[in-house]
């Protein structure tokens, strides 16, 4: 039975039961009530005309006769009319007789006497048998308020007993069920969908029961098949990550090692076994390739393994959960075949740029000679075809020493000459050397180098080169009759920064990360076709050589501003 239904049985009950007792009331007190009506019309009656008649037979002889026989006849006529008590009726005949004679010897006195004891008796039997039939009828109302209030009191309390264990119970018929409910809701949060609720009744609870037990299945079958697709996500990208040639260690947050892939358990030289679940710094302590990968801020690493001298790039990604860094991967990329390649290809440059240098300086030399007039008359035809051959070599010359300095600066071989110096000198050779390049676009350099600045640490040559090279760019990509702005001013920190801004045509966003980068050129940049996109890397090298840092500002359209800054001499 559903709840509904037994809340309607349970006070329907109740609410019959109050009906009963109320009608058992009513019938009880109805039948006392009729009991004692019969008590009032039946018996009380018959003593009151007896009451009467035996007044009226006490009146004194001074009493009007006519009147006393007229009381008389009328109570004897109602008391022959309330016949009610067995034997009554032959005492009411016996009391109109003697009435009758009564009436007949009114003269005879004695005869009066005779019948007044006569009647007396007669009104004294029935007020005996009326006074008896009160009594019995008494007990018969006695009996029935008893069996009344028993009955009443009966049904009273069984009401009471009924309502009372309704009381007690139903709260507790509602809540615990609904206890059990919010326990079996709090283990589900918990994850434990082995949790199952048993309500033995087949009511709403029941359905409720089966609800919960149908979700919490669900939930358990959910969560199976969810962790057996993660496992099998696990062991594909375990697949992948182990069958992968670099060396990949994750790390969590509290820095313990997640895992680490073969490639990275044999270069760090321990089993995964000794790895997985341990605290990284523990281990890096005793082991200097995981310190370098977790402690050293070194982009490049030479390691022993393979059997020779390898080269790995190290790469750290950040693992993150809604923002927050919960771990992290690192990368060593296996770069020694490319190093290998990139280590031929720079000498490979410096052996050709070394090797044409000789032949190209011959050349100049050659054309100088012919330039000579003892060596013999040339036309102006001739002259501009030596003029072109000139230009031609002079370039591949900048080009082939740009190569050799290249090449210098990847092999690590720059070998610096520090000195301390004023910004000014590197700004006045700078100038100088641009000069005429410069005028043949009638452009103005506009300086700003104050006396006053302190001297700078630097090898002087090699920050000229890099500040001729931005001077060379910013003419080159300058529109003619502009104003190049060249500025040396102290920055915070103890730091010259020397800025080089044109109004040029700008480069673009997407680009200016990779300015620096070797062999880099923007595509379809107008200006030059001839360079090599080696300038800026280089100096990016020449500057860092010597402590500094270089960059740019520019938006496409809007010009350009290359800076570079070097530490102040402070001895
Ligand atoms: P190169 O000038 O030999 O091509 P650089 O390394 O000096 O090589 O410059 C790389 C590229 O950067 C150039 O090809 C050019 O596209 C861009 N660049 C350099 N300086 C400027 C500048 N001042 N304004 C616009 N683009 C520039």
């Amino acid at each position: 039975m559903n709840i509904k239904n037994k809340l309607r049985a349970g006070i329907g009950f109740l609410f019959l039961m109050a009906l009963i007792s109320s009608g058992m009331a009513d019938y009880y007190l109805t039948r006392l009530s009729n009991d004692s009506k019969a008590i009032l019309k039946d018996n009380y009656r018959s003593l009151v005309y007896a009451k009467n008649i035996q007044q009226a037979l006490d009146y004194p002889t001074s009493v009007n006769t006519a009147t006393k026989l007229q009381i008389i006849e009328a109570n004897v006529s109602k008391e022959e009319q309330n016949i009610t008590e067995p034997g009554e009726g032959q005492l009411a005949d016996s009391l109109r007789g003697n009435f009758e004679q009564y009436k007949l010897s009114l003269n005879n006195q004695q005869a009066i006497n005779g019948l007044n004891i006569k009647m007396r008796n007669v009104l004294y039997n029935i007020m005996q048998l009326n006074m008896a039939g009160i009594e019995r009828r008494n007990a018969i109302a006695q009996d029935t308020a008893d069996k009344g209030i028993i009955l009443v009191s009966l049904i009273g309390s069984l009401c009471f007993l009924i309502a009372f264990s309704f009381v007690w119970n139903f709260p507790g018929y509602i809540a615990n069920p609904v206890k059990e409910l919010i326990q079996g809701i709090k283990e589900i949060a918990n994850k434990n969908y082995n949790k199952r609720l048993i309500f033995p009744v087949k009511d709403e609870f029941g359905d409720l029961a089966d609800a919960f037990n149908q979700m919490a299945g669900k939930l358990n079958e959910y969560e199976n098949s969810n962790l057996a697709s993660i496992i099998f996500e696990k062991r594909r990208i375990e697949t992948i990550i182990n069958s992968m040639h670099d060396a990949i260690i994750g790390i969590d947050d509290k820095m313990f090692i997640i895992f680490a892939n073969k490639v990275a358990c044999t270069l760090i030289g321990l089993p995964e076994d000794k790895l997985t679940a341990q605290y990284a710094p523990n281990i890096a302590m005793e082991n200097d390739l995981l310190r370098n990968m977790l402690f050293v801020d070194q982009h490049k690493m030479k390691i022993f393994a393979d059997n020779r001298e390898s080269y790995f790039e190290k790469e750290v990604l950040e693992v993150t959960n809604d923002y927050k860094v919960i771990g992290k991967v690192i990368i060593l990329k296996n770069i020694t075949d490319f190093q290998q390649l990139n280590d031929a290809k720079t000498t490979f440059i410096a052996t050709i740029s070394h090797e044409l240098k000789t032949p190209l300086s011959s050349i100049k030399m050659s054309l100088k000679l012919l330039e000579d007039a003892r060596v013999g008359e040339i036309n102006t035809e001739q002259k501009q075809l030596l003029k072109n051959i000139d230009d031609d070599t002079h370039r591949l010359l900048h080009i082939t020493a740009e190569l050799l300095d290249a090449a210098q600066v990847e092999t690590g071989k720059i070998n610096l000459n520090f000195g301390s110096t004023h910004p000014k000198n590197i700004v006045s050779y700078a100038v100088q050397a641009i000069k005429s390049l410069a005028d043949q676009k009638e452009l103005t350099i506009a300086i700003d180098c104050p006396d006053t600045l302190p001297n700078v640490m630097a090898d002087l040559d090699k920050t000229t080169w890099v500040l001729i090279n931005l001077l060379s760019n910013a003419v080159k990509y300058s529109p003619t009759k502009s104003t190049i702005n060249l500025d040396v001013k102290k920055s915070k920190n103890n730091i010259i920064e020397f800025s080089v801004k044109d109004s040029g045509q700008g480069i673009d966003e997407k680009y200016l990360a990779r300015i620096f980068e070797r062999y880099f050129r923007i595509p379809g940049a107008a200006a030059d076709k001839t360079g090599t996109g080696l300038g800026l890397a280089i100096a990016k090298d020449f500057i860092e050589a010597q402590g500094g840092t270089i960059g740019v500002e520019s938006e496409a359209g809007e010009g350009s501003r290359f800076y570079f800054s070097l530490n102040i001499n402070n001895t």
